[in-house]
């Protein structure tokens, strides 16, 4: 197995997703590690630590694969793929979550290959918090770990999302999440709330109103690419640890500048992925885009 300095544990799902202004669409490729995977593969090659059951189309196995990822750590299994189904509200931010098939995705016990356990970048993507335990009991000597999480298991297993909260360097949550973790309505005070149990950093993503990285000392604040039309911003949050987790990958440098780096690349990656159905946007877009919008933002933020 060929090595990868940067890997996601994490979903892959088929998804269903319903829109206030446009047909629904069914059972799409999403999950957590998808989106992450083909946000990250434009700057570093990610090996994918996932399970999918017998049912998962051929076709969406390969779009993993051409985007240059490593996928011989995906497990198949007997059984039925995780099924997420979700809702948009009229502001094609806010999301109702009318069903979750936990399936195959429920007897994951993730095995990290031998190649893996040297990976000095590790993104937890959303999945049950006692698998990313796991996973960080196996990795050897990270640079940097990274973390997300979803309202399911926030519900269903704070502790044991606390307990993962405390052993990584980075949080990756939205407001709503932020908010409901920390019982703390401002998002700076629930910030740091997050940064005493021990995280370096935590970023805050607020949809179409950007990003906060917060560090014990830094503040640092992206606003949302400006976007005529959001298609389906189903995994803009993991498009958008894709984008930055890749480039910190890429560069290997953990400085406070690069963050600040890594956050422009994880909303350019986030802002693409908004603009097509499910993972599609990623499969027109090179890095000659990539760095057009990073010029964007550049001006978009400049002042004197
Ligand atoms: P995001 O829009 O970035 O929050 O990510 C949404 C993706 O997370 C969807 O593609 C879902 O398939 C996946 N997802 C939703 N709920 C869960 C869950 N409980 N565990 C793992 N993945 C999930």
């Amino acid at each position: 197995m060929c090595m990868s300095n940067l890997i996601v544990v994490g979903s892959i799902a088929l998804d269903t997703t319903h829109f206030p202004n446009r047909e629904s669409i069914r059972d799409v490729m999403g999950g957590t590690a998808s989106y992450f995977t083909l946000a990250s593969s434009f700057f570093e090659k990610t090996g994918v630590i996932s399970i999918i059951g017998t049912d998962f189309p051929e076709n969406y196995k390969e779009t993993l694969e051409k985007s240059g990822a490593n996928i011989d750590g995906i497990e198949i299994k007997d059984g039925k793929s995780f099924r997420f189904e979700s809702k948009f509200m009229d502001n094609m931010d806010e999301r109702e979550d009318l069903a979750t098939e936990i399936n195959v995705l429920g007897e994951f016990n993730p095995k990290l290959p031998e190649a893996y356990k040297d990976a000095e970048f590790i993104f937890l993507g959303n999945t049950d918090p006692e698998q990313h335990l796991s996973v960080l009991d196996q990795v050897k000597n990270p640079k940097l770990t990274a973390f997300d999480t979803i309202k399911l298991w926030i519900d269903t297993k704070l502790d044991t999302v606390m307990e993962v909260i405390k052993r990584v360097d980075i949080v990756f949550l939205n407001e709503f999440e932020v908010r409901d973790i920390f019982k703390e309505q401002n998002l700076k005070k629930a910030a740091m709330k997050c940064l005493d149990l021990g995280p370096s950093y935590i970023v805050i993503k607020k949809g179409e109103h950007g990003a906060l990285l917060y560090g014990k000392d830094l503040h640092f604040s992206i606003p949302g690419y400006p976007l005529d039309e959001v298609v389906d911003p189903t995994g803009a949050g993991d498009s958008f640890a894709g984008g930055f987790m890749g480039w910190i990958a890429k560069t290997r440098d953990i400085s406070e500048a690069n963050l600040r780096k890594a956050m422009v690349y994880g909303s350019i990656l986030a802002s693409f992925n908004t603009q097509n159905i499910g993972p599609d946007a990623f499969k027109n877009i090179n890095m000659l885009d990539i760095q057009n919008r990073y010029n964007d933002f550049r001006r978009i933020v400049e002042f004197e």
